[in-house]
């Protein structure tokens, strides 16, 4: 099978598409628009060398230049798949930007996206790390991943419950990393809202209310407004979101740390006390502090940001400083949420 020329770009320039703008190229790109081009690709690459996926680049760090083969899975369209009396179910391909299908669903009065408005990136990358945010999680209202296999170019759907999803992780970054590639995705949400609002600036927001007065449009309405507020623009500041997890610890850990630090930020959950990393970050001194072109944001301290001309050492020499700061002053360690590539 040989490929048409267009479908694969040599020594692509990578730095618009990771919204940290590290300088980096790839060797090979291709962004294949359909299963069949996707299947072609695979079939035709060399399995021995390397194979990166990646979305918009919202959550990576590029290390160095890609070697192999990078992948932009670029399947496009939404679309309602069918329906009854309470859900709809709807596609997407993995190339779908998410808040164009958030906005989308939103419009339609569907209920269950709003909480994810303006989270930057892919569709198919969604279910990777099950994005989450106010609350929601992504495995909440997902139906089915679609795959294809890299190694065989055979398509599967996985149900959610098949997906391993737990706090930013799934079976996609876990064991079957670099295993297959999303193609689409599936959701159902509701047609009778019932929005989720009892995270913090939302309880605050719109906790006097009765459930029947908060639609999914004001709930997506106040999420951009609350984001835009907090969150640089990575289109304005360079950066890839929150650069560490909440690191979850154990209850009698959180006690002690509470009694040093009475302020600590933590919420309840199954597996322990999450704590807020952004406010670990800032008692660690690091808010708003500079080292070299890269900082941790002045508003937001868990937002790694590149001021400009960074690389991905001065990158990487930040986000260790800042482990090491936060481990020495309260023995919590923190783990990079940002995918590191090659
Ligand atoms: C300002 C800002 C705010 C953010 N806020 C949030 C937030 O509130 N909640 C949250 O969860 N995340 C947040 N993020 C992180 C990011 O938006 C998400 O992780 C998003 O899903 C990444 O999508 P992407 O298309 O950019 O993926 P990329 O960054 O390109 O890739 C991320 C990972 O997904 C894998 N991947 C991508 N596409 C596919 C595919 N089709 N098949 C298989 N693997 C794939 C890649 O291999 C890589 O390992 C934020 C990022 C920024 C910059």
């Amino acid at each position: 099978m040989s490929l048409p020329p267009a479908l694969i770009e040599t020594d692509a320039d990578l730095s618009a598409l990771n919204t940290l703008r590290l300088p980096a190229r790839a060797r090979s790109l291709a962004r294949p628009a359909t299963l069949d081009a996707l299947e072609q690709v695979l079939a035709t690459r060399d399995p021995s060398q390397p194979l990166h996926i990646i979305g918009e680049g919202s959550n990576l760090v590029i290390q160095n230049d890609l070697p192999g083969l990078t992948l932009c899975p670029a399947m496009d369209g939404m679309a309602k798949v069918k329906e009854d009396e309470h859900c709809v179910w709807v596609a997407a391909g993995a190339g779908v930007h998410w808040d164009d299908l958030v906005g989308w669903t939103v419009e339609q009065g569907w209920q269950g996206l709003e909480n994810l408005s303006l989270i930057p990136g892919t569709a198919g990358a969604a279910p990777f790390q099950n994005i989450g945010a106010y609350g929601v999680e992504l495995s909440q209202v997902l139906e089915q991943v679609t795959v294809m296999e890299v190694a065989t170019g055979r398509v599967t759907h996985f149900a959610a419950e098949e997906c391993a999803f737990a706090y930013r992780d799934s079976r996609f970054k876990s064991r079957d990393r670099g295993r297959y590639v999303i193609t689409g995705i599936e959701l159902r949400l509701n047609k009778i809202p019932a929005c989720n609002v009892s995270y913090g600036p939302l309880k605050e927001y719109f906790g006097h209310l009765p459930s029947d007065e908060i639609s999914p449009a004001s709930v997506r309405e106040r999420v951009i407004a609350v984001r835009q507020s907090k969150l640089p623009d990575p289109a304005v500041l360079a950066n890839a979101g929150s650069f560490f997890k909440n690191p979850v610890v154990t209850a009698s850990k959180a006690g002690q740390l509470k009694k040093s630090f009475p302020g600590l930020v933590g919420y309840e959950q199954p597996e322990g006390i999450k704590l807020a990393a952004g406010w670990l970050i800032e008692q660690a001194g690091w808010k708003g502090r500079r080292l070299g072109p890269v900082g941790m944001h002045i508003e937001q301290a868990l937002v790694l940001v590149n001021h400009g001309g960074a690389t991905s050492d001065d990158v990487l020499a930040l986000a260790s400083a800042v482990r090491r700061d936060v481990w020495e002053r309260f023995g919590v360690s923190l783990e990079q949420e940002p995918v590191l590539l090659p």
